[in-house]
């Protein structure tokens, strides 16, 4: 293979559509990506183990296996807890939003959407996983980024990030001790141009408090009623 070739993302569609997958191939390709695809949640998983996308495009609704189960398999396995999942679904009700959030994935569109919201979606999420050329260390008390091995620890213990989580935490670790509103946050991480919920930030949020603090641990994160979230080691005070 070519290093050219090699050096492109790979994006995993998972669709049991194949006019939509047809599509999606197209347009992704147009775009410079690799494309991989699986039209079940089974064959979704057998493509995982053999392949290593840097990204996965997951409808929900899908023949043998949810995207909701392929997306809890892709957070269970180490190699591929990390991995960015952009879910879509037909379903446009909020639970079902913040329960695909819940179950591991980064980003929810729902069908019918539109095919540059979706391309600038991937691209922002490959944006996060993929930081430019920011290098270096990032340090607050007892966390530890490692930007360039993109790697966290809290007292020496290893920390696993999913993509947003990581990337809320940086913004987090380069301004400790500020408070930021859900708004400003979504802007820093999500990037302005993108529309997320900013109850999705308090999902993510969540998922970070989860992941970095130990069962003794104090909670890093300090919530600020009616203003939103830091960096704190003094935790939360609500
Ligand atoms: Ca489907």
């Amino acid at each position: 293979m070519d290093r050219e070739n090699v050096s492109k993302p790979l994006v995993m569609v998972v669709e049991d559509e194949a006019a939509l997958v047809t599509m999606l191939r197209y347009n992704l390709e147009k775009e410079g990506y690799r494309v991989c695809e699986a039209m079940d949640g089974e064959e979704a998983l057998t493509v995982l183990a053999e392949r290593s996308p840097d990204l996965v495009v997951l409808d929900w609704m899908l023949p043998i296996m949810s995207g909701i189960e392929v997306c809890r398999q892709i957070r269970r396995k180490p190699r591929t807890r990390d991995l960015p999942v952009i879910m879509l679904t037909a379903r446009g009700e909020e639970g079902d939003k913040i329960r695909g959030l819940n179950t591991g994935a980064d980003d929810y569109l729902t069908k019918p959407f539109s095919l540059p919201e979706l391309m600038a979606r991937v691209r922002a999420l490959l944006r996060r996983v993929r930081p430019s050329q920011s290098k270096g260390v990032l340090q607050y008390e007892a966390i530890v980024m490692d930007l360039a091995a993109h790697r966290v620890t809290r007292e020496g213990r290893n920390i696993h990030l999913g993509p947003t989580e990581f990337r809320l935490l940086q913004f987090l670790l380069q301004h400790p001790g500020c408070v930021f509103s859900r708004e400003e946050l979504l802007n820093a991480v999500w990037g302005p141009d993108i529309y997320v919920e900013p109850r999705t930030v308090d999902v993510h949020i969540r998922r970070l408090r989860k992941a970095l603090n130990g069962d003794e641990e104090a909670d890093i994160i300090r919530t600020v009623r009616a203003a939103g979230y830091a960096l704190d080691a003094e935790g939360t005070t609500v």
